[in-house]
């Protein structure tokens, strides 16, 4: 029953041939025996898991239907639960229970997904490998040594090991995608706006977006219908209507424009995944897209741009966390800053430090124009770049990232040659628009993803896109071995 996907449960569990009781339990006794392997999960809601089973599966007996129905997930935990540990796996939130439910979690829940629990990220989704969290590095099921991307790696550790079907994540400057390509997954970050972020604790507002990681285009699909909509509680939320994602999937790729920007191939890229995009390329181009070269002139600058940008986002954000209303406060403390300093100080860890003081340097009178201000000229260039190119391609293909999934702890001693595994994946984010990341191939065994972009509101596109890969290839039908 593992092997499934939110659409074979879906039709499973309209046909009466499981009950969502029996695939829940199934699969928390999967998680039981083999999470302490990978470390995917930071809390466990049993109890909850079951109650919400029992009820889909009411639900479906008084005649209700609908693709979450019973569907079994897990949030990122940094999605608000109420009554349940939202730690963003940090030691600063270690003893929070949320005092209500986030948008994307309600919404999923009133559409009868049963949540197994809480999963493992880096601290405050800062990272690119899940080795940042307080409760230990997540595992990556291809390779027990080798990290499984971040910031959602644990949501992606525990899809790709068959733990459950999908799962949610959040991505701020690729954290769905690039755990996704890490792990042989497609992941999904839906354009600025589609998804609300109330209840989704912030790393850096103008960037995060909330999204759908899973094994098919097709349960990304399903997915994000049931996270995606507009929410008054979110000022950025965007009143759009939402198309049905699944509807159009199997819509004809014949003339789709395919935009290859140079930029995405440039040196630092294993010319081993340079290899499978573009064999992925010669894919797409015999279900009938055209190949088009072209440019993102800017691309060079995002990495400067972003953290700059994120950091002080962030700075200002966790700010919040101050020792008084929230979380981890320090013993004894003699005065007022006594208490901010030393519950900041034992309550972050290093990474997490680091990016605060970062961003308060960068946003500090003096350096405020020569930094922040600068960077923000540097993103509506490469949003400016993107809709240029948008004028001559409807989709843009590159890689997701420009490595494998390297060794835990290979990258502990220098934080920037971790931050540039980000170059492929932050100028969606940059730009706002929508990302997907699936499966083309193996490096030395290890899951290689290529990456797809697309105007704002086209995320119908990109699973179209994807969907019509995967019925002609296999990858994403691969699992790792041991799970
Ligand atoms: N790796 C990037 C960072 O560390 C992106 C993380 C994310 O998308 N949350 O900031």
């Amino acid at each position: 029953m593992h092997q499934l996907t939110l659409a074979e449960i879906a039709r499973g569990l309209a046909d009466k041939k499981f009950s969502s009781e029996e695939l829940t339990k199934t699969l928390l006794a999967r998680i039981a025996q083999l999470d302490p392997q990978l470390n995917s999960f930071i809390t466990l809601t049993e109890d909850l898991a079951l109650e919400q089973a029992r009820a889909a599966d009411a639900r479906r007996a008084n005649g209700e239907t609908g693709a979450l129905l019973g569907a079994p997930i897990a949030h990122k935990d940094l999605f608000c639960t109420l009554g349940v540990r939202t730690s963003c796996a940090s030691k600063m939130l270690d003893n929070f229970k949320a005092p209500y439910d986030a948008t994307v979690v309600a919404k999923l829940a009133a559409a009868g997904a049963v949540s197994l629990g809480k999963t493992n990220m880096d601290e405050f989704a800062m990272g690119s490998a899940n080795e940042s969290s307080y409760y230990g590095a997540v595992k990556n099921p291809w390779n027990l040594e080798h990290v499984p991307g971040g910031s959602s790696g644990g949501s992606a550790a525990a899809v790709a090991a068959r733990l459950l079907p999908a799962a949610t994540g959040t991505d701020t400057g690729g954290s769905i995608r690039q755990p996704a390509a890490l792990t042989n997954l497609t992941g999904l970050k839906p354009t600025y706006g589609r998804v609300s972020r109330w209840g989704m604790i912030a790393y850096a507002s103008s960037l995060d977006q909330a999204g759908p990681l899973a094994r098919t285009a097709e349960d990304c699909a399903i997915l994000l219908q049931g996270m995606a909509g507009f929410d008054p509680q979110d000022s950025t939320s965007i009143d759009e209507p939402v198309p049905d994602f699944s509807a159009n999937l199997n819509g004809s790729l014949q003339g789709l424009r395919i935009g290859v920007p140079a930029e995405f191939f440039s040196e630092g890229l294993d010319p081993r995944i340079a290899e499978l995009v573009h064999n992925s390329v010669k894919e797409l181009e015999k279900l009938g897209a055209v190949i088009k070269p072209i440019s993102l002139p800017n691309m060079q600058h995002a990495i400067p741009a972003y953290y700059v940008i994120a950091p002080a986002e962030a700075s200002s954000n966790l700010s919040r966390f101050d020792g008084v209303r929230f979380g981890h406060r320090c013993e004894n403390p003699k005065d007022l800053t006594d208490l901010y300093k030393r519950s900041r100080a034992e309550g972050f860890g290093p990474e997490v430090q680091r990016r605060i003081l970062v961003g308060a340097y960068a946003l500090s009178a003096g350096y405020y124009d020569a930094y922040y201000l600068q960077a923000q000229k540097i993103r509506r260039l490469i949003k400016n770049d993107f809709m240029t190119a948008f004028n001559e391609v409807d989709i843009i293909l590159g890689p997701t990232t420009p490595n494998p999934a390297w060794k835990i702890g290979a990258k502990n001693s220098d934080p920037v040659s971790a931050y540039l595994e980000d170059v492929y994946t932050i100028t969606a984010n940059l730009a706002g628009l929508p990302g997907l990341s699936m499966p083309a191939g193996f490096v030395d065994g290890l899951p290689v993803g290529v990456q797809l972009l697309a105007p704002y509101f086209q995320e119908g596109r990109l699973l179209n896109v994807a969907h019509q890969y995967q019925l002609h290839t296999d990858w994403h039908t691969r699992s790792p071995a041991g799970f």
